[in-house]
């Protein structure tokens, strides 16, 4: 499900009229939140889940899910996080439609805002994911939505009998280029080396797949088209050799950043503006916690995300559990 917030600013929607006391927000309902939620909600703190942009995050656009323990079929994107939600919910968590706006980590509890309300969070689990990088080239941005894509679950469909270009090399470029020949005529995979980062079992299906060919040592420099996408203009990165070529549309996945800039100048973050979190995924401030994407540049999977969100809940309880603690005996 997708939350429409455009032509809302912060201030016309009335952010910070109403407010709301919560033992435990969070920001984010992929893996990361909703498992998260689950675990808060099983130890009957009542969990705020706040959905963010995209309920179910990444994952709810991924047309099926092949290494997530539990689904030796696979299971559907959606469908995964239709029941992540339907399991924290039945122990208690409130998923929330809305957006946080501002964060202020420097109050107790912590204050954050949101269109439609402010939130006061004793704990804090930030579980806000990753956004899909852009490539930076001519044309792009002009025909995004008209033939430029960073979804081939969400916009495939359109392709049908179509020819399309994919660029990157890794996991997600092979995986959405394989689903997108159940629609295209032909799909291009540019990559800018001669070897690809994809596992093996997606590089084997995608060289075995005769829809699928490889532009190799190949960048795309420009995307060309009106109201709609007509050519890419490609460069060998070895020759220098520059040459256009049509296509119906273009499909990027060339990695990810996370989103995370809410809590600038409040929270550590790496070069990358990943959030550093230790081992109990504790950011710098005591109470706040930080799962899945945000906080994670290396794995990046279903699983793993679904684990640090538990793992944050379980810190998150802890904390609680330990200043009740320190105000009983004070
Ligand atoms: P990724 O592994 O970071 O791969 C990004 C690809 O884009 C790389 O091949 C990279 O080239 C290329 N690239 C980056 N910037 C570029 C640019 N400006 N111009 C052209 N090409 C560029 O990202 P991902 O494929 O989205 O995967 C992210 C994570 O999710 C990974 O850990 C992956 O294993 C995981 N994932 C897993 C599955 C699965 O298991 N089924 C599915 C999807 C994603 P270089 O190779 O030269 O760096």
């Amino acid at each position: 499900m997708k939350i429409s917030l455009s032509g809302v600013s912060p201030l016309s929607s009335g952010a910070g009229i109403e407010s709301e006391h919560v033992r435990v927000l969070i920001l984010g309902s992929g893996p990361a939140g909703l498992s998260a939620a689950l675990y808060a909600a099983r130890a009957d703190l009542n969990p705020v889940v706040l959905a963010g942009m995209e309920m179910g995050g990444q994952v709810a656009l991924t047309y099926t899910v092949e290494n997530y323990p539990g689904f030796p079929e696979g299971v559907g994107g959606q469908e995964l996080v239709e029941l992540f939600q339907k399991q924290a919910e039945r122990f208690g968590a409130r998923i929330d439609f809305d957006l946080a706006l501002e964060v202020n980590l420097r109050e107790r509890p912590f204050v954050i805002k949101a269109y439609s309300k402010t939130y006061l969070a004793d704990t804090l689990i930030i579980a806000t994911g990753a956004t899909p990088n852009h490539l930076n080239v001519p044309g792009e941005k002009e025909l995004t939505g008209k033939g430029v894509s960073y979804c081939a679950t969400c916009d495939g469909w359109f392709f049908k009998d179509k020819d399309v270009v994919v660029v990157g090399g890794g996991d997600s470029a092979l995986e959405e280029g394989i689903f997108l020949t159940r629609y295209a005529r032909s799909v291009a995979i540019v990559h800018r080396r001669d070897t690809l980062r994809a596992g093996a079992i997606l590089q084997k299906r995608a060289r075995e797949n005769s829809k699928i060919s490889f532009l190799f040592n190949t960048i795309v420099t420009e995307i060309i088209g009106q109201d709609a996408v007509r050519q890419v203009r490609l460069r060998n990165v070895q020759t220098g050799e520059e040459w256009l070529r049509d296509t119906d549309g273009v499909f990027i996945f060339i990695g990810h950043s996370p989103n995370t800039q809410l809590f600038e100048g409040q929270l550590e973050m790496d070069a990358n503006r990943y959030l550093i979190v230790d081992r109990l995924m504790q950011t710098n401030i005591p109470g706040v916690f930080a799962a899945g994407e945000a906080a994670d540049p290396y794995f990046r999977q279903v699983i793993t995300s679904a684990g640090m969100g538990a793992a944050a809940a379980m810190r998150a309880i802890h904390y609680l559990q330990e200043r009740s603690a320190e105000k009983v005996s004070a």
